[in-house]
């Protein structure tokens, strides 16, 4: 692959991950000031997460996926599919530079996780 492409996905990467640490404390910190100080009524939500909650998981995931490309670039498999080995799309990359497998093993995923 490309390693001018890979230097250019990588520092995309690295301001993502920075953009998306930020966004994060800042969902933490929401949720940290709505923890109830001294009432017993804490145990009454903890069913149902709420928005900045789930906001934030889905901001740990992707921070995780960047990670993880990441750590790929730097051991020199990135832009591989991680199931069959095959080259990625670079179409594909652009559009998702942390994508994990090729277009084939991810719709081989999405069938299944829609019960398929
Ligand atoms: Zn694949």
């Amino acid at each position: 692959m490309d390693q001018k492409f890979i230097s250019q996905i990588q520092s995309k990467l690295e301001d993502k991950i920075t953009e998306l640490q930020a966004i994060k404390d800042r969902h933490s910190d929401q949720l940290q000031k709505k923890l109830p100080q001294d009432s017993g009524e804490a145990t009454a939500h903890h069913q149902n997460k709420d928005l900045a909650e789930l906001k934030r998981d889905h901001e740990v995931e992707e921070i995780e996926m960047i990670q993880k490309a990441l750590g790929r670039i730097e051991t020199g498999t990135f832009g591989q599919c991680i199931a069959c080995g095959e080259d990625i799309n670079i179409e594909r990359l652009k559009a998702i530079p942390y994508a994990e497998h090729c277009i084939e093993c991810q719709e081989k995923l999405d069938e299944e996780a829609h019960g398929g």
